[in-house]
């Protein structure tokens, strides 16, 4: 079930986090927000199919190639996350501040592999894509590398 495994860990009367709503968008927006939380992290998100896929990034998303970060994958968020500001209150999930570091849009590049949709391309463990956001602009590519779909590397690709 969509978005079961964000609707679980959360209590929404105590957090400001959007609720668990399901929708139909089709959009390509993006955005990645600083997560003061018990560590520092940067969370990367990618709309899809009506969801939000999600991977925390361990350090500041590099705005050249040459640089790789980790990418923890996260659970799918709701699009409402989208615009998601605010104070995850101590006790929470993911307690600590939240703010927008960057967004935009995106644009798939499934070259080659016509058949694919960015879905298929997450579940088999890369995708690229451009980003056109007020930090990030350009070619990048998420890539598993720990067959398990939970560590990726993300990293912007030469032009
Ligand atoms: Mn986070």
């Amino acid at each position: 079930m969509p978005l079961e495994e964000y609707r679980e860990k959360r209590e929404f009367a105590e957090t400001p986090e959007p609720g668990p709503e399901a929708d139909s968008g089709d959009g390509r927006r993006f955005v990645i927000q600083k997560h003061d939380a018990t560590r520092l992290h940067y969370d990367f998100r990618l709309e899809d199919e009506g969801v939000l896929k999600s991977w925390a990034v361990t350090k500041e998303p590099p705005s050249s190639p040459g640089i790789k970060r980790l990418a923890i994958r996260t659970e799918d968020h709701p699009l409402g996350y989208v615009n998601f500001e605010g104070v995850i209150p101590e006790g929470q999930y993911g307690a600590g501040t939240v703010e927008i570091w960057d967004n935009g849009t995106y644009a798939p590049i499934l070259e080659g592999e016509p058949d694919r949709n960015v879905a298929q391309a997450i579940d088999r463990g890369a995708i690229k894509f451009r980003l056109e956001g007020k930090r990030l602009n350009g070619g990048y590519v998420l890539y598993n590398f720990d067959k398990k779909g939970k560590e990726w590397f993300f990293f912007k690709m030469k032009d």
